[in-house]
């Protein structure tokens, strides 16, 4: 891909717009954007016509059954719940510059876990259970581009 198709390509992601106030580079194929203010991101699963199994990121077939049939896609993980996490970073500065990496437990399906950063949250405060909520935005910035890459992430929803 050109570097003038990366540049003009992500301000539409399946027909949705969002505002841009620098140039980025967007995780395709893994979540849609909200499409007004008061609509949130989803992540982009598939499940099973025969068995119901939901999976992420979606698959064309089923891992679970031998169904032939393709699956459907859902729009999931609007909520989820901190299955597991680990703190990346220098320990000594834990509350500073370390980030948060979750595995977090989706309500759409029994097993079916994702992991993203945890925004917003204190590695101290960081609890097994705690109910999160999906946002989209900057993960990360490309090495070779320098523009920054959005992605979809966590953040605590409250009580
Ligand atoms: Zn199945």
């Amino acid at each position: 891909m050109s570097q003038e198709d990366r540049r003009s390509a992500p301000r539409h992601q399946r027909g949705r717009f969002i505002p841009l106030q620098s140039e980025f580079d967007l995780q395709r194929g893994l979540f849609v954007l909200p499409t007004h203010k008061d609509d949130t991101a989803r992540l982009i699963g598939s499940r099973c016509r025969e068995c119901g199994d939901v999976a992420f990121p979606k698959r064309k077939l089923c891992p679970l059954c031998d169904s032939r049939e393709r699956t459907e896609e859902v729009f999931i993980g609007e909520k989820g719940t901190l299955y597991a996490y680990t703190v990346l970073g220098p320990p000594e500065s834990a509350s500073d510059s370390s980030t948060l990496l979750g595995l977090v437990a989706l309500p759409e399906g029994e097993e079916l876990r994702v992991i993203a950063p945890i925004e917003g949250c204190d590695p101290d405060e960081a609890k097994t259970g705690m109910a999160l909520e999906l946002t989209v935005g900057r993960i990360d910035s490309d090495p070779h581009s320098g523009m920054d890459v959005i992605g979809y992430k966590y953040r605590p929803s409250g009580p």
